[in-house]
């Protein structure tokens, strides 16, 4: 065979690989939604191309517009929400800046709940500052004190329910009121609530976005974020921006959470409750000053809990007595086994990170060390028998 020989043989099975006339049989059926992947999205002919808007789900243009796998999450995180359009972002922190570089520009300020997810108001302090856009903290249980912050600048307002770290429930009710009077747009971080333990848009929230990264996913294996919206206009306001940044998720990516979101409920309500068990165990232990769990009697927020919630996330914050140093503490938090050390929560590993209060919030100092539990799948006695066996270490 010739040089030349070889190559039109190649280049014919090449061209023939590529566009091969076997077409499987259509309707296959399955349990699980389909995993399409592109970039390239081909269109029937010139006139398809030329009428395709990106702007809806009515049909497709680009990988990064959507695919059945990424439009089939959306459809199915609206629904959780109770809103009527998602965007999905690479993780949570991605769709905390969709949100901000959509709605914000030079001279305007957006306001903070002082217990923010921390790198929001990083983003605040930096990109968002060098923008010309000014931020400031508002205490999330005094819904009169935002209202005397809002100003003619204000178009965003930040809400977490619950906060992080230290827990504090929000009075929802009270801050959305508040915004709505005054004709400003509320964002809802709903990681916590995961679409289970309230309805955010009955709350009157504007955007609810969610770190799926946490419970959607469950596995402590995908990063995503989502932001929906109940109002068609504010939809395409953020999708404008979501497709100038280039935001989308990869198919087997949506394909995880896909897969998790049937056992949803479940394993919420599961590490609601384990977490439960292990706070209350901890609320009897001398070593601990106090409890910070939503749910819990005398935590900050529980009564707006109480009236906004049927359930709570599995994470709880415990204060230790002042007496304990941060040596101790650590100490402890070594000599734990089936817990942890890592961020995040929602997966199946239960989680121990230690804060100080004084670092994260730039309180008082003299308070004691703080420990965010999250709790997992594993079985809450084997979790508790944990706690007591490492509680020596923390020394007398
Ligand atoms: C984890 C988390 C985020 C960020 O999610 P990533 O996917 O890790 O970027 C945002 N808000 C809250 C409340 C979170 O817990």
């Amino acid at each position: 065979m010739s040089e030349g020989d070889n190559g039109s043989t190649t280049d014919r099975l090449t061209t023939g690989l590529i566009h091969h006339p076997y077409q499987p049989p259509a309707r296959f059926g399955a349990v699980p939604p389909g995993v399409f992947k592109a970039s390239t999205v081909i269109f029937k002919d010139t006139a398809a191309l030329r009428a395709r808007r990106w702007q809806d789900k009515t049909g497709y243009t680009y990988g990064l517009h959507g695919t059945p796998t990424t439009f089939t999450l959306e459809e199915r995180i609206a629904s959780l929400e109770g809103g009527r359009h998602t965007l999905l972002a690479p993780s949570g922190l991605a769709a905390i800046a969709l949100v901000d570089l959509a709605l914000l520009a030079a001279g305007d300020e957006v306001l903070l709940p002082a217990n923010v997810y921390g790198p929001s108001r990083e983003l605040a302090r930096n990109e968002l500052a060098r923008m010309g856009v000014a931020h400031r903290l508002y205490d999330p249980l005094d819904a009169a004190a935002l209202a005397g912050m809002i100003g003619p600048h204000t178009k965003l307002v930040w809400l977490e329910a619950a906060g992080s770290v230290t827990m504090e429930f929000p009075d929802l009710a009270g801050l959305v009121a508040v915004c709505k009077a005054r004709g400003v747009i509320t964002a809802l971080d709903n990681t916590w609530g995961a679409g289970i333990a309230f309805a955010p848009f009955d709350c009157g929230v504007d955007i609810s976005m969610q770190a799926l990264t946490k419970y959607a996913s469950g596995g402590a294996d995908v990063l995503m974020g989502s932001v929906t919206t109940r109002d068609d206009a504010l939809h395409q306001r953020l999708k404008a921006t979501h497709m100038r940044l280039g935001l989308g998720v990869g198919a087997n990516d949506a394909e995880f959470v896909l897969r998790s979101l049937p056992s949803l409920v479940l394993r919420y309500t599961a590490q609601d409750a384990a977490a439960r068990r292990l706070a209350a165990w901890w609320q009897g232990r001398s070593e601990v000053v106090q409890i910070l769990h939503p749910a819990f009697e005398g935590a900050p927020g529980h009564a707006h809990w109480a009236s906004a919630c049927c359930a709570a996330a599995g994470l709880f914050t415990v204060m230790f007595d002042a007496r304990y140093t941060q040596a101790q503490v650590d100490a402890f938090l070594d000599a734990l086994r089936l817990f942890r050390l890592g961020y995040s929560w929602a997966g199946p590993v239960s989680l121990v990170v230690p804060y100080d209060l004084t670092a994260l919030r730039g309180t008082a100092a003299g308070q004691g060390m703080l420990v965010r539990f999250a709790i997992g799948l594993e079985a809450a006695d084997d979790l508790i028998a944990d706690c007591e066996q490492a509680l020596p270490a923390l020394g007398a």
